[in-house]
């Protein structure tokens, strides 16, 4: 066989072919058959464009990277492809997404001030591209490491650095994000500000050394120059309540040299506090969206094998405990045997609602198979795990889901296997594995029921009500 083109390969397994239509599929696969480059090519271009619409290639931008590179995020995974080879360099690829804004840091440097740091970080929100170091982390710290990063490229004459409010479980080495612990000891007179209120350093002597050291110019000069700390929010996605604005998450710190005074370092701390927020809440929107279920808009495989080991990290670093849930609907295949696939689409969409209305904002519900789905319980021992499980039995022995087709509503019921940290385990693959055991075991004793792992007991079995 000769070797396969670049274009073959994309069709041949890289790109998500289940995704598209049936018979742009069926050209996919006649194009890889008849093995012509040129026709392979011309198919692999009209299957990229048609994932790009359904949304399900989201252009990013590598900073770092060459210029030119088509760099695509395929939803759902973790993967970047690079399309460069296949589109070109040639700008092919622009009418799929808006085109990157233009950014160039050497003409900032001629016109310093706040009217041209304005149109900067207007051209920056332009650029509908992100840059992405670990473009699926939703960390504070992780996020905001990459924006300031992003930031100082652009405006190479700021020095920047953000302290979060809390003493933050940091996730990668800090650079420019620091714990609220690198605020001691401040001058006693800043622990007066209120939130909402900005800080003004008129020496970089006056900080803490740590935070002092991270907006010292490269080469470790004692920074002298003005210093203005402003409040940072959070996205509103943040919030407690919905509806609110976002916590504030920290203080972002500025310093431009000497020769920038007060007022406009101030005015500039603002603008730029601003367009963090705004930027961190693009970012949240992209995870978001990379890791949405598309059928039924919760959680996906890829956030769930992103996120269960950290939740298990941050429970064992706080000592709190943490349940995992797994859940599986019973005879599924039966409902898309006797009624088609699109009810089975339909009752996985139902069953996926009803759960949410049965667990808190803070737990997560991620569809991990075809119907089966993983509920990770934060901060919450066996007991509450136990009630929570008791709790969706009963709202689905209530259940019934209307479909146009069906003149009877359809009963739908699942089975559950659960098991708690720390007591079940404490490494993420130990307590995965248990809690699949429990529903094993509960599809064996007949389904409609959950085990519950248990140390030195049998597992607790839970009956919905009417049993
Ligand atoms: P059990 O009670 O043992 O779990 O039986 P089951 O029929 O639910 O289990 P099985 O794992 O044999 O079947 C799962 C079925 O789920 C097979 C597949 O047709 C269906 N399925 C998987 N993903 C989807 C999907 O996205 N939509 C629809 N409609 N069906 C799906
Ligand atoms: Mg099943
Ligand atoms: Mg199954």
């Amino acid at each position: 066989m000769p070797p396969r083109t670049y274009a073959q390969r994309l069709l041949g397994g890289i790109l998500p072919l289940e995704k598209i239509g049936p018979s742009l599929r069926r050209a996919a696969r006649r194009a890889l058959a008849g093995g012509d480059p040129q026709r392979a090519r011309q198919v692999a271009v009209a299957v990229v464009r048609e994932l790009a619409r359904r949304g399900d290639l989201v252009r990013v931008a590598v900073e770092s990277g060459r210029p030119g590179r088509q760099l695509f995020l395929l939803r759902g995974e973790t993967g970047l492809i690079d399309l460069e080879p296949l589109l070109g360099t040639d700008g092919a690829a622009a009418d799929l997404l808006p085109a990157p804004g233009v950014l160039n840091p050497a003409n900032a440097d001629a016109e310093f001030g706040a009217p041209s740091l304005a149109r900067m970080l207007q051209a920056l929100s332009n650029d509908r591209s992100l840059p992405l170091g670990q473009p699926l982390s939703t960390h504070p710290q992780v996020v905001l490491e990459g924006i300031l990063e992003l930031l100082e490229r652009a405006v190479p004459q700021l020095r920047l650095a953000v302290v979060l409010a809390e003493a933050a479980d940091l996730q990668v080495p800090p650079r420019r994000v620091l714990g609220s612990d690198a605020l001691s000891p401040l001058p006693l007179w800043s622990r007066h500000r209120q939130p909402g209120n900005a800080l003004w350093f008129a020496a970089g002597t006056e900080l803490p050394p740590p935070l002092a050291r991270v907006l010292a110019a490269p080469g470790g000069a004692t920074l002298v120059a003005g210093v203005v700390g402003v409040p940072l929010a959070a996205p509103p996605e943040l919030a407690a309540q919905e509806g609110e604005t976002g916590p504030e998450a920290g203080l972002l710190f500025v310093t431009a040299g000497p020769l920038v005074g007060r007022a406009a370092l101030l005015a500039d701390g603002r603008q730029l506090a601003r367009f963090v927020t705004a930027r961190w809440r693009q970012h949240l929107g992209l995870a978001r969206l990379v890791h949405a279920d598309g059928l039924t808009g919760v959680h996906n495989r890829a956030y769930f094998d992103g996120h269960f080991g950290l939740e298990v990290e941050r429970a064992r670093r706080h000592e709190s405990p943490l349940s995992l849930v797994l859940a599986d609907i019973d005879h599924f295949k039966q409902v898309n045997d006797t009624w088609g696939h699109p009810v089975g689409d339909q009752v996985l969409r139902s069953v996926a609602r009803e759960m949410q209305g049965v667990l808190r904002r803070i737990d997560l519900i991620c569809r991990v198979g075809g119907e089966e789905f993983a509920l990770i319980l934060p901060a919450t021992p066996a007991g509450a795990a136990q009630e929570v499980c008791q709790r969706l039995l009963e709202r689905f022995e209530s259940l019934r889901v209307n479909v146009a087709e069906v003149t009877d509503p359809l009963r739908v019921t699942l089975s559950f296997g659960g098991v708690t940290f720390p007591e079940g385990g404490t490494e993420p693959a130990e307590l995965y594995r248990k809690a699949d055991g429990m529903l094993y075991l509960a599809k064996h004793q007949g389904r409609d029921r959950c085990m519950f792992w248990r140390p030195l007991e049998e597992p607790l079995l839970i009956l919905p009500p009417a049993c």
